[in-house]
């Protein structure tokens, strides 16, 4: 049989028959639920004359909808978009014009938007409230023989949209190999096994949706669904739900760390960070509470993470959190992973000094088909069959790569590169600080200066002068912040700062 992940849910069904695979607030589905609904599901979208390559939206929050989705979508031939359940309704009916979804699945709280959707695009909606009156259940109850088709590993699985972070989102396409080889790794990598419980506290519509979806499924563990980010309902998972396993960027990991309950974590958890870089500061924190970490670096265009940091005690590579902030050795981080290079413009390896900076470069199994309807973004994407990730790396003498920062966010100061990442780092180091981000201004005289937003501690008195002191105490004096701004930071629906709005005064 082909490598696609609808395959993992067949053997779960079969292996772990009666356990618990899902539990949605006052819902919890066994394997053998779970199996039966993706069936269903799958001639549901037979009945509403979605074929074989048409694309399925889903508006849907964490939830055993978007889990169903996940499953029955590709099991039947068909193509998923999962959408940001944050973004507006004209950017939502950007991406069902983009994308050609002709089926809108939308969870309860998104009812009305989606309806919305569906008046300016003439999509279908179907809305899912998990209730037995709603429209959801009923098609499921309605439902008769189940309709699979045998994918082809290099068909077009999903289209992704990235965050944004950057600029318009753009149309990741996933194939069927790429994501049941993500999917494994990731298992793999997290140590996932029968009692996983598994917290979704990352986005499903990300990629990450994709590979923990299979992962979680194909190791027999659970799924908790949380509807929503809220600290207090995370800890309230923790110890109700004796969650193992959670995923989250390092904004939400730092919401997490500075709950008070934190404090009474009675068993070992295991987290994956990415998305953004998480400081030091941070993983020490998680440390101390008996949190035990995995850094991955990815993103939508790799099927989530491409090189993956597990803390291994004989590393003698620096201290811990020095190790943690780097990524893996090239082209072993991920086991599905191909390889990673830093390169020069013009395609050349930067030597391998731990000093010359490059853009990293990746090629794999889980590197994306292109971006849908948008060759030109592709070939721009694209550098003699390797993927650029617009991330500016240096390679170690030892195999180490360590990411910088996004091209994007360097900092041009008198004609100086300063990486936004490295002050940020510093100053996350100061007791008083949460979280910090640094972006350049114009500036007349030196092209840009680097100014440091930042959000203080509650209760600690940190004025601006304390924080530059401290940061000249530990950086050249041209990456010191020339202002700071206390703040509350912008953050898109994956919890990373919004560096382009903070750029633009917003
Ligand atoms: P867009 O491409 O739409 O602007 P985005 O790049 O934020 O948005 P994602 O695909 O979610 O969308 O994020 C991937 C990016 O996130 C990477 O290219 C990198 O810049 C950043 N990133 C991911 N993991 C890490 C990490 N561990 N350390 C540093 N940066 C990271
Ligand atoms: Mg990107």
């Amino acid at each position: 049989a082909a490598l696609s992940p609808a395959t993992f849910l067949d053997r779960a069904a079969y292996a772990f028959a009666d356990r618990i695979a899902i539990i949605d607030g006052n819902r919890r589905f066994t394997y053998s639920d779970f199996h039966r609904r993706v069936a269903r599901l799958t001639s549901v979208l037979e009945g509403l004359g979605i074929g074989p390559g048409d694309r399925v939206a889903a508006l849907c929050t964490n939830s055993h909808v978007m889990l169903e989705l996940h499953n029955a979508v590709p099991a039947h031939g068909s193509v998923l978009v999962p959408l940001n359940i944050r973004l507006s309704e004209v950017e939502l009916v950007y991406i069902i014009e983009h994308s050609g979804a002709t089926l809108l699945v939308a969870t309860a709280e998104f009812a009305e938007r989606a309806h919305v959707v569906g008046a300016a695009t003439g999509v279908r909606v179907v809305v899912a409230a998990s209730e037995p009156s709603d429209e959801y259940e009923q098609l499921l109850r309605g439902a008769s023989e189940p309709v699979y088709r045998e994918p082809d590993e290099r068909g077009l699985l999903a289209v992704n949209y990235t965050s944004g972070t950057t600029g318009r989102p753009k149309g990741v396409m996933y194939h069927h190999r790429g994501a049941y080889l993500q999917a494994l790794a990731m298992a793999y990598h997290a140590g996932l096994g029968t009692g996983s419980r598994y917290l979704w506290t990352l986005p499903m519509f990300h990629c990450d949706g994709w590979c923990f979806t299979w992962a979680v499924t194909a190791a027999g563990g659970t799924h908790v669904c949380l509807r929503s980010i809220d600290t207090a309902q995370v800890w309230r998972h923790f110890f109700a739900d004796g969650i193992t396993h959670f995923s989250a960027a390092p904004t939400v990991l730092t919401m997490i760390a500075e709950d008070p309950a934190a404090a009474a974590l009675d068993h070992s958890v295991h987290a994956g960070t990415g998305g953004a870089p998480p400081s030091p500061a941070l993983l020490e924190r998680m440390a101390g509470l008996g949190i035990e970490i995995t850094h991955l670096y990815g993103m939508t265009e790799t099927f989530g993470p491409i090189v993956v940091n597990q803390w291994q005690p004989d590393w003698d590579v620096g201290s811990a959190a020095d190790r943690a902030v780097r990524t893996a050795r090239q082209g072993i981080g991920n086991i599905a992973a191909g390889h990673v290079r830093v390169v020069a413009p013009e395609g050349v390896d930067v030597p391998a000094d731990g000093e010359t900076q490059g853009e990293l470069v990746v090629r794999g199994n889980n590197v994306m088909l292109g971006y849908y309807r948008d060759a030109d973004a592709t070939t721009a994407a694209t550098i003699d069959g390797w993927l650029r990730t617009g991330d500016l790396a240096v390679m170690h003498p030892d195999g180490y790569v360590e990411i910088r920062d996004r091209s994007k966010d360097v900092i041009i100061s008198g004609g100086e590169n300063i990486a936004s990442v490295e002050v940020e780092r510093v100053l996350d180091g100061h007791p008083g600080v949460v979280e910090s981000a640094v972006v350049g201004r114009a500036d007349e005289r030196w092209g840009e200066i680097p100014v440091a937003y930042v959000t203080v501690r509650g209760g600690a008195q940190v004025e601006a002068d304390d924080l530059i002191a401290f940061a000249r105490e530990r950086l050249a004096r041209f990456k010191v912040p020339r202002e700071i701004v206390f703040a509350d930071l912008p953050k898109t629906s994956t919890g990373k700062i919004k560096k382009h709005a903070l750029r633009r005064g917003e």
